[in-house]
């Protein structure tokens, strides 16, 4: 449920990285390529008195203070209350904050910005009884208030899954303590942000062509995709002795951090960190633990994979460093705004008219800010938490196939919004995180298969063809190999086991190589390279990452049903992007034909990467 206090959440966006683009200025683009923001506000003037209205009336939630127990029409007024303030102020963000975005320089947004962000916490504060006070309604009231209130049935879902989690919550005073204990628990994900982004002294190298590159994250991102072995050697070998130098201190942090887990699980009475993480969305443990499973059980494929790769470079033995350089050369495929329109509107075809002529409105209606401009923030999201005007894209569109599918990926978003927000009553719009990607990579798995039926140059097919396994590596493989060592190091906190930079390295080793068939001679990993768990920040995210695993095999086993033209698979898929937050995210997907509890997901996404490896081997036979 879309709510206030989580409101930092609710705007949360869906990004895609974009590789920087040409940038012009932005009077010199057509306007229909631009976003309209009038949508949302006449001017920034309405916006200013609109927020002024809202700060006022924000502070009238204290009447309801004491009193939500009284009566079913005291609750349904103050979550009315909240609902509609909830509503306003996603709204006031979403302008301020895109505004913003198309001009990062101007510091007037970014005062509008935090204007907005301080009414909102100044509201926090003041609305802080709220849930409290509804726990100490017991459960049978509340049945009787939502039987009696017929308004209080759309807070149903919310109101239970208080309830839900209410054994885990302590006293008002421990609460408070806990909330305090803030201030100190964010510390090692601060800290290690600091050594990471700003203090580490990275290296500077000297590629063979003589260009000089520093080693910070994204340079190291950047600088080992060379073609150049030799330059791929060097940069890992700066990148990571660096990143060894201080692994005593990224261990330190890290181990704060997993700690912070423990302490948080401990303290509302979980069985363990895993068990605290997944209660938010409900997920069943066991889908965690079957994804680890699963991944393990089909390393073959992941292996048949790497030994593609070193066939096409040309390898005899390959290793860690390799895995970043094109296997292609890259086929110029170049796409106007208008071709890639086409071509995405024909992909998603199969999902009817009414899916189709709703991105046909995006198009057409200023929903897409499509072209890099001067000061534009770079990359691409969608946005959908103005939930009774239009959800927004931001592109930096440049012609490139893989503009073209970031676009189609930014649609899925931008559709789930739209689908869901006409569908549900606001408060239970929103989705969850856990399906968050799946409508998203649902379209590129229809753009590429629209992709490979249209084009028979087996260059180009080639080049689609591992751009589509690439992204299976780096979300699913890649993901959970992330997922099982967070798991791992979680245990052996929970078991009183130190962990130290040392400690952590020895574990992501094993764990590294077990994935990449280190031992089986599939792919080497050097010593020193394993100490790249100090390089990836997500380890702080407390069990995020396997969701881009569970949602890319969740999107492929729907694709594939509306793909073969399941019965029912099309009307299926439309009922899920217009669930929203009706009910938990394992339910919805459920309803929607994907049961996470089991590896039939799973199994779809192995089976279709085969028949991608199998095509690719047959395309290398012939060359
Ligand atoms: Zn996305």
């Amino acid at each position: 449920m879309r709510w206030i206090l989580g409101v930092t959440m609710a705007v949360t966006m869906f990004f895609s990285s974009a590789p920087a683009a040409e940038s012009e200025s932005r009077e010199k683009i057509d306007d229909k390529y631009k976003w309209d923001l009038t949508d949302l506000y006449e001017s920034d003037e309405a916006w200013e008195a609109a927020l002024d209205r809202l700060d006022k009336d924000k502070d009238e939630i204290v009447k309801f203070k004491g009193e939500l127990g009284l009566s079913s029409s005291n609750l349904l007024d103050c979550l009315e209350f909240i609902s509609g303030l909830d509503k306003e102020f996603s709204r006031l963000y979403t302008y301020a904050s895109q505004i913003s975005d198309l001009d990062t320089r101007v510091s007037k947004y970014q005062a509008m910005k935090q204007r907005i962000q301080q009414v909102l916490t100044d509201f926090g504060s003041r609305a802080a009884f709220l849930e409290p006070e509804i726990l100490k309604i017991d459960r049978a009231r509340i049945d009787d208030f939502i039987a009696a209130e017929k308004g209080l049935e759309v807070y149903d879902f919310y109101l239970h899954d208080l309830q839900r989690k209410h054994e885990h919550r302590l006293s008002e005073k421990e609460e408070k303590i806990l909330a305090r204990a803030g201030l100190i628990t964010g510390a090692p994900q601060n800290i290690y942000g600091i050594l990471a982004n700003a203090d580490l002294p990275y290296p500077e190298v000297t590629l063979s062509d003589g260009t000089k590159v520093t080693l910070n994250s994204a340079g190291y991102a950047r600088a080992r995709t060379s073609t150049d072995r030799d330059d791929r050697r060097l940069v890992f070998d700066e990148f990571f002795k660096t990143l060894k130098q201080y692994r005593g201190t990224f261990g330190a942090t890290l181990s704060a951090q997993i700690k912070k887990d423990l302490f948080s699980s401990q303290t509302r009475g979980y069985k363990d960190c895993l068990s605290a993480a997944l209660d938010r969305n409900n997920i069943p443990t066991e889908v965690y633990y079957s994804l680890i499973k699963n991944v393990t059980d089909n390393l073959d494929s992941f292996h048949r994979y790497l030994n593609i790769k070193k066939r096409m470079l040309g390898l005899d033995r390959l290793e860690y460093i390799d895995l970043y350089t094109p296997t292609v050369k890259s086929v110029d495929l170049e796409y106007s705004m208008e071709e890639g329109s086409k071509i995405v509107l024909e992909a998603l075809a199969p999902l009817g008219a009414d899916y189709t002529g709703t991105i046909r409105e995006a198009m057409e209606n200023r929903w897409i800010d499509v072209y890099p401009t001067s000061g534009k923030r770079s990359g691409a999201y969608s946005s959908g938490n103005a939930y009774d005007v239009h959800p927004y894209i931001l592109l930096n569109y440049n012609d490139t196939y893989s503009d073209v599918s970031t676009m189609a990926h930014e649609l899925g978003h931008t559709m789930h919004s739209y689908y869901s927000n006409k569908t549900q009553p606001y408060p239970l719009a929103d989705y969850s995180i856990f399906v968050a990607e799946v409508a998203s990579t649902f379209n590129e798995a229809l753009l590429i298969d629209y992709m490979l039926k249209k084009l028979d140059d087996d260059e180009t097919r080639l080049s689609l063809l591992m751009e589509y396994l690439d992204g299976i590596k780096g979300t699913v493989f890649r993901q959970t190999q992330f997922a099982e060592f967070e798991l791992r190091i979680h245990e052996m906190v929970e078991n009183g086991d130190a962990l130290t930079g040392e400690k952590l390295t020895e574990i992501y080793a094993e764990i590294v190589r077990k994935y990449y068939g280190h031992d089986k001679g599939v792919c080497l990993i050097n010593d020193l390279y394993t100490n790249e768990w100090a390089y990836i920040p997500h380890f702080y995210y407390n069990y995020y990452v396997y969701q881009y695993s569970t949602s890319f095999c969740a999107s492929t086993a729907l694709a594939e049903k509306v793909i073969n033209n399941e019965p029912g698979a099309k009307a299926k898929f439309m009922e899920f992007i217009s669930a929203g937050g009706s009910d938990y995210p394992i339910t919805i997907l459920k309803n929607a034909g994907v049961d996470m509890t089991t590896a039939d997901p799973f199994n779809k996404t192995m089976e279709k990467m085969n028949r991608v490896m199998d095509e690719i081997e047959k395309i290398l036979d012939k060359k």
